[in-house]
C-alpha cells in the first residue's frame, strides 16, 4: 500500500491520466468492468472470463482503457497537489487503493474481488471480501450484520400465542403484499419503546379476505378480556407505471381509496431517496390520467425499503428485553423464517450496498417492512401520536412481561 500525502480528491485535477481524453482521475472500482457470464457458469470459468475481459472505463469519456495502456496511464498521472491555499493547507493524506499499483492488471483486481464474493456465497465467509475492501480498496468495510439462517430467525419466537396482543402494546399495524396469486400479510403489535411482536401472518386469495382482515378481525389482548383491531394498514400497490402488473395496481388503488382513514398505499422506491419515506396523493388510475380514483384519490407512501430492511434486521438482533426488540409469536414456522432470510445485502457494480433477493419468496419480509414504516415518526408522527391506549389500562403490575419469556435465548 502506497501513501500519497499530497493528493487532492478534486475530480480532474490529479490521479492517473486517461489516454483518450486526458482527464485525470483516481481509479474507482465501479469503473473496472468485465464481461458477465450466464448465471449457471461454474465459478472458476466465470472468474477466468472476468479476468480475461476486465478493463477500465474512463469516468469522463467512457472509453475503454485496456491493460496495455495501464502503465502509461499511471506514469502520466498527476500525483501532486495542484492548489495551495494561503490560509489553510489543502493537503490531505490518504491511502491509495491497490488498484493504482503498476504491478497489477485489471484482471487481477476482478479476480481478487470475484474470489472474495465466491467465498462469501459458498461458505458465508466474509473475511476475504472484508480484506478486499480494507486492504485493496482502502475503503472502510461496512456491512450490517444480517441473519441468514432460518433457525436464528425463529429464535425470536416467544411464548405469546398467535393472534394474541401483549399487554404492553399500544397499536397494531398490518402490511399486505399483493401478488398475482394472492395476498401475504403480517400483523405486528408495537409497544411505546418500539418493541414489537408478530401477532399473525398468512396468505389470502381474495380482496374480500383482505377486507375482513382490515375491518372485522380483532385480536385478544392478553389477559384483559378485551380485543384490539388494526390501527394502520399499508398495502403494496405493485411496481407502478411501466413495470409490474398494472391491473393489480389498479385494483389496489381502488381498494385503498375505498378503505379511507388508516389504510395507505405503499410503494418501494427504486431510486435513491432524500428521506426514508414520502407521502404522495394519487388522484387518477394508473396510466389513465383522466380516470379519477373514486373516493377522492389515495394516500401513497413511497418508501426507501433498504432503510427499513436494515432497521428490521438490526432490531432482530436487539437483546431480549431491550427496547426495540423484535419478537415472533409462538407458532411462527419455517415458511415465515425462510421468507425473512430470502434477501441479503450485496454490493452492486456501482459500489453501493443494496438488498437483493437471493433465494425463494420474500413476501413476508416485504409485509414486515410495510408494517414497520407505519410506526415511523415520519408517518403522521408514528407511535408518538398513540396515547398509552386502552390496552395499557389492562397491564397488571408485577406480572412477568411476555417479552422476557423467549423460548430460546438469542
Ligand atoms: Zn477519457
Amino acid at each position: 500500500m502506497e501513501t500519497a500525502a499530497v493528493l487532492r480528491r478534486d475530480p480532474g485535477t490529479a490521479g492517473p491520466l486517461c489516454p483518450h481524453c486526458r482527464h485525470y482521475q483516481f481509479i474507482a472500482f465501479k469503473n473496472i468492468r468485465w464481461q458477465e457470464t450466464p448465471k449457471d457458469t461454474p465459478g472458476p470459468e466465470r472468474i477466468q472470463a472476468a479476468k480475461n475481459t476486465a478493463h477500465y472505463v474512463c469516468e469522463k469519456c467512457g472509453e475503454s482503457i485496456e491493460n496495455d495502456s495501464r502503465a502509461w496511464m499511471l506514469q502520466n498521472g498527476k500525483w501532486k497537489a495542484v492548489k495551495k491555499s494561503a490560509f489553510k493547507p489543502q493537503k490531505m493524506g490518504f491511502r491509495l487503493p491497490s488498484w493504482h499499483s503498476p504491478w497489477l492488471t485489471w484482471g487481477d483486481i476482478a479476480e481478487k474481488f470475484l474470489k472474495a464474493m465466491q467465498a462469501k456465497d459458498e461458505t458465508g465467509d466474509t473475511e476475504p471480501l472484508k480484506n478486499f475492501w480494507n486492504g485493496w480498496g482502502a475503503e472502510p468495510w461496512k456491512q450490517i450484520a444480517i441473519i441468514t439462517s432460518e433457525s436464528k430467525i425463529l429464535s425470536a419466537r416467544c411464548e405469546l400465542p398467535p393472534q394474541v396482543v401483549p399487554r404492553e402494546a399500544v397499536a397494531l399495524t398490518c402490511g399486505i403484499d399483493c401478488q398475482k396469486q394472492g395476498f401475504y400479510f403480517v400483523v405486528r403489535a408495537w409497544a411505546k419503546d418500539m418493541t414489537s411482536w408478530l401477532v399473525r401472518y398468512g396468505f389470502f386469495l381474495s380482496w374480500e379476505d383482505v377486507h375482513r382482515l382490515i375491518f372485522e378481525d380483532t385480536y385478544e389482548i392478553e389477559g384483559s378480556g378485551m380485543r384490539a383491531s388494526l390501527w394502520r394498514v399499508a398495502i403494496d400497490t405493485g411496481g407502478g407505471e411501466g413495470e409490474g402488473d398494472r391491473s393489480m395496481t389498479e385494483e389496489a388503488y381502488s381498494f385503498i381509496a375505498q378503505c379511507g382513514k388508516g389504510v395507505f398505499g405503499f410503494k418501494g422506491s427504486s431510486r435513491e431517496m432524500t428521506g426514508k419515506m414520502k407521502l404522495t396523493v394519487i388522484a387518477s388510475k394508473p396510466g389513465k390520467k383522466s380516470v379519477p380514483i373514486p373516493g377522492g384519490g389515495l394516500r401513497l407512501w413511497v418508501v426507501d425499503t433498504d432503510y427499513f430492511k436494515d432497521l428490521f434486521h438490526n432490531r432482530l438482533q436487539i437483546k431480549v428485553g431491550d427496547p426495540g426488540a423484535v419478537y415472533l409469536h409462538h407458532d411462527t414456522d419455517k415458511d415465515y423464517a425462510r421468507q425473512i432470510v430470502s434477501e441479503e445485502k450485496r454490493r452492486g457494480r456501482d459500489g453501493r450496498y443494496k438488498w437483493v433477493r437471493v433465494r425463494g419468496e420474500n413476501h413476508y419480509f416485504d409485509a414486515e417492512i410495510m408494517a414497520s414504516c407505519l410506526v415511523d415518526p415520519v408517518c403522521y408522527g408514528g407511535l408518538g401520536v398513540q396515547k398509552a391506549s386502552i390496552m395499557a389500562d389492562h397491564v397488571s403490575q408485577g406480572q412477568q412481561s411476555t417479552k422476557q419469556r423467549v423460548i430460546k435465548s438469542r
